[in-house]
């Protein structure tokens, strides 16, 4: 049985947490916070509950392999819901796509309704090539530990398999090259901000995103997705894990480029033979650990060369339907702008706020989310630049008028936002570095900026003998669904007690 430390009760702290403590070790989480889930969160505000971080999951399956290994199926502790439609797509034209939840065939009508045949038919090869390359790629990249790069060009079939993922084409080419409806290449590039990226220089294997979402589904948890932090904080209890809140970890102890303890801000250490570090990787690399650590070079090297993900601006509001006219949404509503590279070249390059930004609102039909039934409880959230006040975008002003903005354009949109507002509050990039200790406020670590993106991301077994990295800024990716697959390959690097 080996001590194991985890910096960080996010979702990808506990989710190894947990699979570890089920294997036999002895396992306690420092956690910063008073509470557990990091960016994933229910947050209640009077008569009104949001999930201030995810409001989407998809691939449910790498929770139901966490719970089912760990103890009672998910299904027993969660109520997990599938949201039909799983989006309704607004554009600047007036036009309205519906994407229908779990089946492919519906969605293909639907955009047929909208933009015609040849649109519907566009999408279908969509489909049937992101399946192609979830096929190449989920098993030898997404689902393994990434060692080196040579593990993936000495497999068999590597030239079709290349062929299929186009690793030098980016997301917006091969749009481009398939010659897609413009409505359907905005849904494409927004594929790329799931990643934190721009849809110009990601990766076309994004598009796998089209495929696992429709296939998959989209699901929502009763009571909010921040549930599932609960649950996990839970079944880590259930399974002997430690939580040590408030507890910042200020230094990563190491002898002879091996891990020996954690020191926290308090000035307390601990002795441990194993870190998993849920916080992110950079934070990791260059302050937890000395610098004087010489096998972490290649790492610091690595994340030093990539992008940092988008950030994130997001209203909480609080709308009262007896105060003006409710307004039929859906559960997930995008309103897309004129100009969408605009968006991209203000967030990446000219690093300030966007002006006519695109527009995310989760509408919850799950009544066990408001306090009586004249209620909504909306999350919006549009792309941000990173709170970088010395070489960025300082988010520490001007985030007032910005929210008010972006509420004129709700009413602007018809959604008659003012007259019903009853509660409203706005988190900035900084408040999500703040409150989860997310450099910049970026939603996913580093994003898919490059074809190379994925190779500078942290590894989960760390040169540092002992240490490992865990969630969304390490291998590989952010998002719930890759923080859990993360957990597991960390879990099993570590292996049996
Ligand atoms: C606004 C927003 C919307 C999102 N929408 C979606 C979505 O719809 N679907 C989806 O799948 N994903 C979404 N995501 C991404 C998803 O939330 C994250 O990828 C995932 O929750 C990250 O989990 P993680 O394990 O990396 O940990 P994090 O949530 O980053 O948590 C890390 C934890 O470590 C703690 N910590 C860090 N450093 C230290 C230290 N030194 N000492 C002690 N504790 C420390 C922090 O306090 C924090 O609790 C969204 C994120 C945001 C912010």
């Amino acid at each position: 049985m080996a001590k194991i430390s985890v910096i960080g009760a996010g979702v990808g702290g506990m989710s190894a947490a947990a699979r570890l403590a089920k294997q036999g070790h002895e396992v306690t989480i420092y956690e910063n916070s008073d509470r557990s889930g990091g960016k994933c969160r229910t947050e209640w505000f009077g008569d009104y509950g949001f999930d201030t971080g995810p409001s989407l999951l998809t691939l449910p399956a790498v929770y139901r392999d966490l719970f089912i290994k760990t103890g009672k199926r998910l299904e027993h502790i969660l109520e997990l819901e599938p949201v039909d439609p799983a989006f309704v797509y607004n554009f600047s034209d007036g036009k309205k796509v519906v994407f229908p939840n779990l089946s492919n065939p519906n969605t293909y009508l639907e955009i047929e309704k909208t933009f015609g045949a040849k649109a519907s038919n566009g999408w279908q090869e969509v489909i049937n090539r992101a399946e192609k390359m979830w096929q190449v790629s989920r098993e030898p990249f997404v689902e393994s530990e990434l060692k080196s790069i040579w593990q993936l060009l000495i497999r068999k079939n590597l030239i079709s398999q290349i062929k299929q993922i186009a690793p030098l084409t980016s997301l917006r080419r091969l749009s481009e090259k398939m010659d897609l409806d413009p409505h359907l290449r905005m849904i494409v590039d927004r594929y790329a901000t799931y990643t934190g990226s721009d849809p110009r220089s990601a990766p076309a294997v994004l598009l796998t995103i089209a495929f696992v979402e429709s296939t998959f589904g989209a699901w929502h948890i009763k009571g909010g997705i921040g549930q599932l932090s609960i649950a996990l904080e839970q079944r880590c209890k259930d399974l002997g894990v430690k939580f040590e809140f408030n507890s910042l970890v200020s230094k990563i102890l190491t002898k002879a480029n091996r891990i020996t303890g954690l020191e926290l801000a308090n000035g307390k250490q601990i002795d441990t033979e194993i870190v998993v570090a849920n916080s992110d990787a950079e934070y990791v690399y260059n302050q937890l650990l000395s610098e004087k650590v010489s096998s972490a070079s290649g790492e610091r090297r690595r994340l030093k060369a990539a992008t940092k993900s988008l950030a994130g601006f997001s209203l909480l509001l609080g709308l009262d339907n007896a105060k003006g006219n409710s307004v039929s949404m859906q559960h997930h509503n995008v309103y897309f702008p004129s100009d969408y590279d605009a968006e991209f070249d203000q967030i990446f390059t000219q690093k300030i706020p966007v002006s006519d930004p695109t527009i995310y609102i989760c509408a919850p039909k799950d009544k066990s989310l408001v306090r009586s039934d004249s209620k909504e409880a909306w999350f919006v959230l549009v792309n941000a630049p990173r709170h970088e006040p010395k070489n960025g975008w300082d988010w520490s002003k001007g985030a007032d008028q910005y929210a008010q903005k972006i509420i004129k354009k709700l009413d602007t949109l018809g959604l008659d936002v003012s007259r019903r507002l009853d509660f409203m509050k706005y988190r900035t990039p900084a408040d999500l570095e703040s409150y989860a200790m997310a450099p910049g406020g970026s939603i996913y670590g580093t994003s898919s900026n490059s074809t190379t993106s994925a190779f500078l991301r942290a590894r989960n077994r760390s040169k540092v003998t002992g240490l490992f990295c865990v969630g969304g800024s390490a291998h590989p990716g952010g998002g719930l669904p890759l923080v859990g697959i993360s957990a597991e390959i960390v879990a099993s690097a570590i292996g049996k007690a």
